[in-house]
């Protein structure tokens, strides 16, 4: 710490803060300043009940110093004496450094009056030095805390999460007098792996630097193996677009220019990047960013991506564009023209990185079952009330009501957009379910035997596409699967055609959601076809997986749902009543399923077996059957087309059966079905 130092530039102006504070002590235009910055005379102090004046502001460095109660920031100040809200006391400040110009008397224009410390002809590499930037960096980490008043300035401010500071190694450097030493925060840069460069920001915005450091592209290591990249001026927005871009799922690199010009050095690092998007700020200065990047990456590759500014927008840059005219996340990243092609290695996750990550809540639309960037399978037999069901889901989400009434499928939004194609019922049949089922709802479009096709794609596909460009729906709704392919639902490469449209559109679009109806076995008792169906590429496919079968009880019908879900509890058989058009959860209405046990027990006995080999015992406690149960089952399976291979049974042995195949091809050491 006391080698190292982060230095600033002065402030061009000679007094900064002197008219900050006239507005709080008006005698303040009256008085005589020392050498140093403070103020001769006291000042009464605002906080405590200051008889005699026991306070003295500084105007040079903003500094509010009372003897009794201790000094303060401008910051501070505005939020704890002058007691306004720590987002507006942000906003004030910045407001105000921004505004404060001075004259240039040889030139006669006009300057910032906080110019950024320029390093680029400090760099004298030294021997040591990375170890001693490490050390640096370790050191003002362990300082940083989410209560120091210049961490809460800048994200406030910037609407920037603490713990986005905390993955990318910001840290903390306090004020010293002595040294010199002005608070601010400090971040890394590093080139693979190496810390080049440190830079400082202190809470005037001011940025400063480390000497010695060798600025480059900031967060540049994450383009490693990516195809496309986002490019913005400074770390602040590349932090909160970086933000922005994961709260919407999309995984796109951002890296910021340190300053507001790209250098032809920094060309051969983007070797390999397909399609870069330039997201400038509102300002002179971003011209040059634009024209040098372009100059270096080349136009056939760059995308530049202006913010939709409007007359009365306050602000410049992509944090006051979000937060100060309100604007989410979503809105920012749907103006980035995202190239439809995936990075090659954007699922090879660095350790280092997922180490850092917090796991991130899905972002819902109906808790507990379907979020944003999810496909979920909604699968029966023919006539079992599939669509009922989809119908209560699409009106909940447009009313903002739970499922069905159920207590644990909160919709998260109300209003949201729809698109139901329907290829299966007749026109009167789709119109008779809609009065009966929407009433009340808004925002659902259904594109009605229109004939798409996924597998080949078709030119009705392409119009579902243009549709869902200009509508931006929130759930996309496919009834029934088997209606939007030509070929075998057995054949696995087949199935996966038919999805790779769809993982595509979730990618391009990632606040969506998928639902695909799927019409299982005919029989709905026929269990073996019913586990067996379709190829493995469709469960493999989905985050979750929605049972639905019919069943009558005295005078009323209602269905049974089971549901397993990637990020959620598993719902077993959860009866729902069918009502006016709805289905409804009703607590007096239960199915009995006891019917049905075996063929539960089949299913279950079918997916453990998918999942390792296991002992008669150990099917017999996991089922709750007795052996002669598990070895009638077992046959039943095969009966079915499942390969179930069986060892032991003797002394010393137990007997054991693993599965080697199931009817629709899988073979055991095909894929991990682990969860
Ligand atoms: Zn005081």
């Amino acid at each position: 710490m006391k080698k190292w130092r982060v230095d600033f530039n002065e402030s061009l102006h000679p007094e900064p803060w002197r008219d900050f504070y006239a507005r709080y002590f008006p005698e303040l235009d009256r008085m005589d300043i020392k050498e140093d910055g403070f103020t001769v005379q006291s000042l009464k102090c605002l906080y405590h009940d200051d008889r005699k004046p026991s306070a003295t502001v500084n105007v040079k460095s903003g500094f509010y110093v009372c003897h009794v109660c201790g000094s303060f920031s401008p910051y501070r100040f505005l939020v704890e004496i002058a007691g306004i809200a720590p987002e507006d006391a942000s906003y004030f400040i910045n407001d105000y450094l921004r505004e404060l110009y001075v004259k240039d008397e040889r030139t006669g224009s006009y300057l910032r009056a906080f110019p950024h410390y320029d390093p680029s002809h400090t760099y004298i590499p030294t021997p040591g030095q990375e170890e001693e930037f490490e050390e640096f960096i370790k050191e003002a980490k362990a300082r940083l805390r989410p209560e120091l008043p210049i961490v809460q300035e800048y994200i406030t401010a910037r609407g920037i999460k603490y713990e986005m500071l905390e993955r990318f190694e910001w840290g903390y450097v306090p004020h010293d007098e002595d040294a010199g030493q002005v608070e601010c925060l400090v971040v890394p840069f590093r080139v693979r792996g190496k810390i080049r460069a440190i830079r400082g920001r202190a809470y005037d915005g001011r940025k400063g630097a480390v000497k010695n450091s060798r600025f480059s592209l900031w967060n540049l290591d994450s383009l490693e193996g990516k195809s496309q990249a986002v490019i913005v001026e400074g770390e602040s927005d590349a932090l909160r677009t970086i933000q922005a871009l994961e709260a919407c799922g999309v995984d796109i690199p951002v890296m910021s220019v340190p300053g507001n010009n790209f250098r032809k050095e920094w060309k051969r690092e983007f070797e390999g990047i397909r399609t870069v998007y330039l997201i400038p700020q509102d300002d002179d200065a971003s011209a040059n960013f634009v024209r040098s990047a372009l100059a270096v990456l080349g136009e056939e590759r760059c995308k530049v991506v202006e913010l939709p500014w409007k007359r009365g927008d306050v602000g410049k840059d992509i944090c006051e564009w979000l937060t100060r005219n309100d604007h989410t996340d979503q809105e920012l990243v749907e103006l980035i023209p995202l190239e439809e092609h995936q990075d090659r290695f954007s699922r090879y996750y660095r350790v280092e990185e997922l180490l850092k990550r917090e796991p991130a809540e899905p972002d819902w639309l109906v808790r507990g079952m379907i979020a944003r960037g999810q496909k979920i399978l909604v699968q029966g037999p023919p006539k079992q009330m599939k669509t009922w069901f989809v119908l209560s889901l699409l009106k909940a989400l447009s009313r903002g009501e739970n499922v069905c009434g159920v207590s644990f499928w909160k919709t998260t939004v109300s209003g949201v957009k729809a698109v139901m194609v329907e290829e299966e019922h007749s026109t009167n049949a789709l119109i008779q379910r809609v009065q009966q089922s929407l009433a009340g709802t808004c925002n659902i479009v259904i594109p009605h035997r229109t004939g798409v096709k996924l597998l080949p794609k078709n030119p009705e596909f392409e119009d579902l596409l243009k549709f869902i460009d200009e509508f931006r729906p929130d759930l996309l709704v496919l009834d029934p699967l088997r209606s939007f392919f030509d070929g075998d639902e057995n054949d696995s490469s087949v199935m996966q055609q038919v999805f790779a449209p769809l993982n595509m559109l979730l990618r391009k679009y990632p606040h969506m959601a998928v639902v695909v109806v799927d019409h299982t076995a005919k029989k709905p008792s026929d269990v073996l076809v019913y586990a067996s169906r379709g190829s493995s590429v469709k469960g493999a496919e989905m985050d979750g997986v929605i049972d639905i079968r019919k069943f009558q009880k005295d005078e009323d019908v209602g269905v049974v749902v089971t549901g397993e879900f990637r990020d959620a509890e598993t719902v077993e058989n959860l009866s729902l009543k069918f009502e006016d058009g709805n289905l409804v959860y009703d607590d007096g209405f239960r199915i009995n399923i006891k019917l049905k046990d075996s063929e539960v027990r089949l299913q279950k006995l079918a997916k453990l077996l998918t999942q390792r080999s296991y002992t008669q015992k150990e099917l017999t406690d996991l089922l709750k059957v007795s052996d002669q149960t598990v070895r009638n089952d077992i046959s039943k399976l095969r009966a079915g087309g499942f390969t179930i291979e069986e060892e032991g049974g003797h002394q010393g042995s137990p007997k054991t059966y693993t599965l080697t195949k199931t009817p629709d091809g899988w073979k055991a050491d095909d894929e991990d079905s682990g969860e």
